[in-house]
């Protein structure tokens, strides 16, 4: 499907987890020109990192309609983020709820940074759209997956660049059982074998344990949504519990 922005070309922030595997695909199909980037800030589930260029492989391979449209990917170092973080994603500690409410997973301004630098590199590379797999129904509790900290971030991106840039978040009131039949929908089975078997998700990086769901400790909150969220999908059910 081509929409009226299919020239101007996207930019999809690319971890390598499930969600924005899901956003390269959604993008794929969209644009003509779409590029990814990756982001290095020390986290301790560095593994997901690698499995980039593998997923970006196995869909030029698997979708040789998206392959012409996959163009360069963009690695950013912003180990900065990690050094002012103290949080379960980047320090050794149990992963728990804060005093304020908010899990320790989350990374105070990660997303907003994240966003900001996708935008100044978007606007070097002429490329319209912004793609992240941010969702407020997933029960993370992130302050900056809310659909509206991102309108937020786009009205002031837009201010503040002079530019036009669209923040697209396709996933934002899906839930993981749903983002896997998105999968399904834009790429079949195939889709959503490569998303399960090649992407990462798990919050301790553990790439040794083979689930029906993916690679996984299957305890972390990462594992117990993912795997929740596949079986709801086997099953043809919504994700209607927290993990
Ligand atoms: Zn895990």
């Amino acid at each position: 499907m081509i929409g009226t922005d299919a020239k101007s070309g996207a930019l999809v922030l690319f971890s390598g987890g499930q969600d924005s595997a899901t956003c390269l695909a959604w993008a794929l199909d969209r644009y003509e020109t779409v590029e990814t980037i990756g982001f290095d800030y020390g986290q301790r589930h560095r593994v997901e990192l690698d499995c980039r260029e593998g997923v970006r492989e196995k869909f030029a391979r698997a979708f040789p309609a998206w392959a012409g449209r996959l163009g360069d990917d963009h690695m950013i170092d912003l180990s900065v983020l990690g050094a002012i973080s103290d949080t379960a994603m980047t320090r050794e500690i149990e992963i728990e709820a804060a005093a304020n409410g908010l899990p320790n997973t989350f990374v105070p301004g990660r997303n907003l940074m994240f966003m900001t630098i996708a935008a100044a590199l978007a606007h070097r590379r002429g490329l319209r759209a912004l793609v992240g797999g941010m969702c407020e129904t997933d029960f993370s509790g992130y302050p900056d997956c809310r659909d509206d900290t991102m309108k937020a971030l786009q009205v002031a991106l837009n201010l503040g660049m002079q530019s036009r840039f669209i923040i697209e978040t396709p996933l934002m009131w899906l839930d993981k059982a749903d983002t896997w039949r998105l999968a399904e929908r834009l790429g079949g089975p195939a889709l959503v074998e490569l998303i399960r078997v090649e992407t990462h998700t798990c919050y301790l990086g553990e790439r040794g344990q083979f689930n029906d769901w993916g690679f996984g400790c299957g305890e972390c909150p990462a594992c117990r949504l993912r795997k929740r969220g596949y079986e709801a999908f086997l099953a043809g059910e919504q994700v209607t519990q927290p993990v």
